[in-house]
């Protein structure tokens, strides 16, 4: 028993002349091409052999298959590699953003105490100076009354 395979590539009848084997390929025109194709209208182009064709497709097909399963390989491992990162800074700046977070709160609260302290304080310098200041023209103003007064006329 032969191969199935082998039998189909090399006993493939040509497209345009029945009785004749597909015996090339064109590699000009990526065609199969059978002897009666080559000396009318493949005579000056790149031609191989389909036994040797699919030869060294096969082996390149098995390279590229390879290459292939190694680039994916890899770049799943990196896809991997990559969301693992992605989690592990994910977490870490979310617990980093919480911290910050309190920090900010912490902040505001601390600044919105120490603004009311200052305004508190603020108020009660107002407070005091107007005191003075009132006290004070009021005394300036007793003293001229006064000053008036003794004045002779
Ligand atoms: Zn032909
Ligand atoms: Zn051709």
């Amino acid at each position: 028993m032969y191969k199935q395979s082998e039998n189909t590539i090399t006993h493939t009848r040509c497209k345009y002349h029945k009785d004749y084997y597909c015996t090339d390929v064109c590699l000009s025109c990526i065609k199969v091409i059978c002897a009666k194709c080559r000396s009318e209208r493949h005579t000056h182009h790149r031609l191989e052999l389909i036994e040797t064709f699919y030869q060294d497709k096969r082996i390149e097909l098995l390279k590229c298959k390879s290459t292939l399963e190694t680039h994916l390989q890899s770049q799943h491992a990196q896809a991997t590699d990559e969301a693992t990162l992605i989690k592990i800074s994910e977490d870490l700046h979310l617990e980093h953003f919480e911290q910050e977070k309190q920090k900010v709160l912490k902040q505001a609260e601390d600044l919105k105490q120490r603004i009311s302290e200052r305004s508190h304080k603020l108020v009660d310098q107002l407070e005091e100076s107007h005191q003075t200041y009132k006290s004070t023209t009021q005394n300036k103003f007793k003293l001229k009354i006064t000053d008036q007064n003794l004045k002779p006329k």
